[in-house]
């Protein structure tokens, strides 16, 4: 004497989203016009570049062994395409290198 009928669903009158989900959404409106020189070319150049130059430059010079993870722009490419894409300009550093470079470059750029 016990039917389920009291379970009959109402979940299905929800409109389904989920498929128009944009892959690219996750950084819609992030993007900087910086970051859009970092595009996939970017990304596969520096792995390459990382695995060719896997040391950090500046440790190197302290005599410190450290696995870098930074492409550095050795002279700040602001823009500049081709002082970005040249690997003349380009130097591995590892993260807390790479922050101090950064950090001297902007006090130097304030100082003007
Ligand atoms: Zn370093």
């Amino acid at each position: 004497m016990s039917r389920l009928t009291s379970l009959k669903s109402s979940l299905q009158s929800q409109p389904s989203k989920l498929s128009t989900i944009n892959p690219d959404s996750w950084r819609a409106g992030k993007e900087t016009s910086a970051q859009r020189g970092y595009g996939y070319k970017w990304q596969k150049a520096r792995a390459a570049w990382i695995e060719a130059h896997p040391l950090c430059e500046y440790c190197k010079r302290e005599g410190r062994v450290t696995a870098g993870s930074v492409v550095d722009h050795i002279t700040p490419h602001q823009g500049d395409m081709t002082l970005f894409w040249a690997r003349t300009n380009w130097q591995t550093l590892c993260g807390p290198c790479h922050n101090v470079v950064k950090k001297t470059e902007e006090s130097r750029l304030l100082d003007l």
